[in-house]
């Protein structure tokens, strides 16, 4: 049966469209009420209390510079690079929560990359249109150099305050944040060869932004990608069918294809190709020194479950020029060191979507009342949410500790590299597998709303799982783990010495260690024992963050993690800690304020 409803004649729409937007007073079925007021314009830097506390420990704080307890800072307590980046990052915290910042952020995810293989004359182009949002977004990462600025800049701690900006402007907007990895993360391996490294460093460096089809050389700044990935082969890199022939001068001619390469209009890729005397590392621009385009033809365009803004592309090259980087047939081991940095950003990038779907979490459970009471007040929201605190803070804290060991490492700090090797396949294992469980969770929090695409809870749902798949899925990582103990037993002691500091403070964490060192005695030769190396990296990146937070953290904070994910009948299920703890001043230290 059908039925048809007449509208009264005063509601019927005028066809020239309203002549202002309606308002509430305008319909007498119901008043908004209950829900929760719009997040515009919260400090993502000064408002997470987590970071502020952890560089005004390690870097010094700008107001009372002499507390840095940093030997190698200055007099004045701290390096006025650093004091320059801490500014830097005060007003990105400010940019990140403003109402520009997330229409950028929205506008970049819908209005989509589009590829332009050819010109209407038939020539290829292999352009990508990237909406203007994207232009802005990546604007402002490149002039606050969480790019490539940190390896050519001054300063005690520039890998952590470039990790700390990347952390709050990921915030804001994901995708963008994969080429400027790249670029931050190109110069490690790029440094194996070091003439290319002087031509380029400086251009990845810069922090101007230049998009666009110029030959790299003639730009005042550069980005970089990486084209890894085969159809036959990802983790499995050494299945690359891409050749490499000498070209009778210093470079190379390529051919093949490459199956996954994000941002491919960026100006240079690190390429793994075959190369006479093995799997090599290449250098190749995408327009060459006379200006014409290298044979690095994008076929597709990638439609991806999230990430969307950022655009992935199956790349072909047919005699595409390159040069090698670090030595023939040591390709593994050159693009590790890329591998490497990129791998803390999955971290760093896990991080912030937590701490984002946190902060849009209980700012939610603050305003909005359910059967007469605050949502934030009830006892069973309090615990999800503190649950979320949690690791949220945990997630931060893994990811600064391995930012501040890079800087450390990079001044010659043999045990913060061991730290490094065994911490970060084990932080890349753990934090980017519990990324979407979390943001589902804070979803959750939102109810109904947080299931529309307003509330920007679905994006960040669906940008969180590539950070466990891309720049080694979790297996692989597990894996990696496994192999950093068996090839380099300091890295074992690195650990050991690190979860040490905060031996005694905490009878669950303390049972935890042995829990871990019993494991791997029971697992006997780590290189035999891959079934079990799930289960350790788990055991071990909870023991890391524990260890850190029971140092540096709040009481309420590190105690409810090291009752809720160590002690007896701990679960990974949110919302189930156990009782005894101060939940509510998790939560207050969580909630994020106005003005
Ligand atoms: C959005 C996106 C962007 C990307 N961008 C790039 C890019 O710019 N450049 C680039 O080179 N690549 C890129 N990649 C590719 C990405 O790095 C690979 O997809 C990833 O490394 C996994 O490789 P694969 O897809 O071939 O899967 P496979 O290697 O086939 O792995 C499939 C599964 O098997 C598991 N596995 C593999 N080996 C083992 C083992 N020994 N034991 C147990 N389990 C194992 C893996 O953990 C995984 O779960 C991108 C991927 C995505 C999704």
């Amino acid at each position: 049966m059908t039925s048809i409803h007449v509208l009264p004649e005063a509601r019927v729409p005028d066809p020239a469209g309203p002549s202002e937007a309606p308002v509430a007073s305008g319909h007498r079925t119901h008043e908004v009420t209950n829900q929760s007021p719009p997040l515009v314009g919260h400090d993502v830097f000064g408002a997470d209390a987590a970071l502020v506390e952890t560089l005004a420990r390690v870097v010094g704080d700008p107001g009372n510079p002499g507390n840095a307890r940093d030997p190698g800072d200055t007099a004045a307590g701290m390096h006025e690079a650093d004091r320059a980046r801490l500014g830097e990052l005060a007003e990105l915290g400010r940019l990140a929560g403003s109402q520009q910042a997330q229409t950028w952020a929205d506008q970049a995810n819908r209005f989509t990359p589009q590829l332009h293989t050819h010109d209407r004359f038939g020539h290829r182009v292999d352009e990508i249109e990237l909406h203007p949002a994207w232009h802005e977004l990546m604007g402002v990462a490149v002039r606050h150099g969480l790019h490539a600025a940190p390896w050519r800049e001054e300063g005690r701690h520039p890998h952590l305050l470039r990790a700390a900006g990347f952390y709050v402007w990921s915030q804001a907007e994901q995708g963008h944040g994969c080429p400027i990895s790249m670029t931050y993360a190109v110069v490690p391996a790029l440094r194996l060869q070091p003439e290319l490294a002087d031509r380029w460093e400086p251009l990845l460096a810069a922090r101007s932004y230049s998009p666009g089809s110029q030959p790299p050389h003639t730009k005042p700044g550069v980005l970089a990608g990486m084209g890894m990935t085969e159809k036959q082969g990802g983790s499995d890199v050494r299945a690359n069918t891409t050749t490499a022939t000498p070209d009778g001068s210093d470079g190379f001619r390529l051919t093949g294809h490459k199956w996954f390469t994000s941002a491919p209009m960026n100006d240079l890729f690190l390429v793994l190709a075959q190369a006479p005397g093995g799997l090599t590392c290449f250098l190749l621009p995408r327009v060459l020194p006379d200006g014409t385009l290298n044979s690095w033809r994008i076929q597709r365009l990638k439609d991806k479950l999230g990430n969307r803004s950022n655009p992935s592309g199956e790349v072909e090259m047919d005699q595409a020029w390159a040069q090698r980087v670090g030595p023939e047939g040591r390709g593994v081991a050159t693009i590790i060191e890329m591998v490497a940095a990129t791998r803390l950003d999955t971290v760093l990038g896990s991080a912030a979507l937590v701490r984002r779907a946190l902060t849009e979490a209980s700012w939610h459970a603050a305003h909005r009342r359910a059967f007469g009471t605050v949502l934030a007040d009830t006892p069973l929201m309090r615990s999800v949410l503190a649950d979320l605190a949690v690791e949220a803070e945990a997630a931060l804290a893994l990811g600064l500790r391995l930012a501040s060991a890079a800087d450390a490492a990079a001044r010659g700090d043999e045990q913060a590299r061991a730290l490094r090797r065994i911490a970060l396949p084990l932080s890349k294992y753990w934090v980017t597998k519990r990324a979407p469980t979390l943001v589902a969770e804070a979803m959750e929090c939102l109810g109904g709303n947080g299931y529309v695409e307003e509330s920007v809870l679905p994006r960040l749902l669906r940008e969180a799982p590539v950070n466990s798949i891309w720049e080694g899925s979790g297996s692989v990582n597990a894996l990696d783990l496994l192999r950093a103990l068996g090839k380099e037993p300091a890295a074992l002691d690195a650990w050991l010495a690190e979860v040490g500091l905060a031996r005694g403070a905490d009878r669950h964490l303390d049972n935890a260690v042995q829990a871990v060192l019993a494991l791997l005695a029971d697992m006997g030769d780590p290189s035999t024992a891959q079934a079990s190396a799930r289960r350790l990296a788990e055991q071990m990146a909870l023991v890391t963050q524990a260890a850190l937070l029971v140092q540096h953290a709040p009481h309420c904070v590190a105690d409810a993690f090291c009752a809720g994910r160590l002690g007896p009948g701990a679960t990974l299920t949110l919302g189930t800690l156990p009782r005894g703890l101060d939940l509510a001043g998790i939560v207050a230290r969580a909630t994020p304020t106005l003005g």
